[in-house]
């Protein structure tokens, strides 16, 4: 069975003594809810320059909390100014990264090559990449969005080997639910989330299938991840803006 992993991305939010408080209430409202690891695992995807603290809260104060980067370079150490590479995220603990988020690609022109660049890189480094794909409104309302975003996960996945795609993970995140409060329903999530892992199986097999998690991403709050995480090809969320709030975090943490 596959386990639950709700991801917080903290997105371009929360500086590093801001997160000091952010990670302790959140473990303590976890506390107080009797949060089961086993049943849920929970990762805080935050910017570079929190990651060193929190690596030290979460291993100071035993949290059970993964944790990830969201964004890392294709390349290795190197004349690349600006860039982080995942041989810097490795020595800091860090055991996941976000990959393609819309957000890169929409803005920093990320393409499906560098997002199977950035993927493959992070797999050889031993990181879990959370490889986003999803459609924008137009090709949701041109009724193409299992296709558009299909041909994104095999642009993605290109490459790499079934024992690979069964360690990492794939959000679904159509851009048209991200930060506008309008969430896809459940129905609208599982048709698309359900494709991939059709396309999993076509691409690989069945066991490779099985093995994948899925996410879905997009104005995921307490209120609505009951029903999401209801969906048979649904096994988690990426959260950002109620990742922002211990209380909403926890509670979509704890929704089982
Ligand atoms: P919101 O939860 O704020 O809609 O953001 C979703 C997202 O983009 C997570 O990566």
């Amino acid at each position: 069975a596959r386990k639950p992993i709700m991801a917080g991305n903290w997105k371009m939010n929360i500086d590093h003594v801001e997160a000091t408080g952010l990670v302790e209430k959140l473990h303590y409202t976890l506390v107080d809810r009797e949060w089961d690891p086993a049943k849920s695992e929970a990762v805080l995807c935050v910017p570079f320059t929190d990651l060193r603290t929190v690596r030290t809260l979460i291993d100071g104060d035993r949290l059970h909390f993964g944790l990830g980067a969201q964004d890392v370079s294709a390349h290795d150490n190197g004349a690349y100014t600006g860039e982080i590479s995942t041989a810097m995220l490795s020595k800091l603990g860090v055991g996941y990264v976000i990959v393609g988020h819309s957000e890169r690609r929409e803005y920093h022109g990320e393409t499906d090559e560098i997002v199977n660049a950035k993927a493959t890189k992070a797999l050889s480094a031993g990181l879990t990449p959370i490889i986003c794909v999803g459609e924008g409104l137009d090709v949701r309302k041109a009724g193409q969005h299992v296709e558009h975003t299909l041909a994104q996960v095999r642009g993605a996945l290109a490459g790499l080997t079934a024992e690979q795609v069964a360690s990492l993970v794939i959000a679904y995140e159509p851009i048209w639910a991200i930060g506008t409060g309008e969430v896809a329903t459940a129905a609208d999530a599982q048709e698309v989330c359900g494709a991939i892992r059709k396309e999993v199986a076509a691409l690989y097999d069945e066991p490779t299938a099985e093995a994948v998690r899925i996410q879905y991403g997009g104005s995921v709050k307490s209120g609505n991840v009951a029903e999401i995480m209801g969906q048979p090809d649904i096994d988690g969320a990426l959260v950002g803006g109620a990742s922002l709030k211990p209380e909403e975090f926890a509670a979509i943490v704890c929704f089982y």
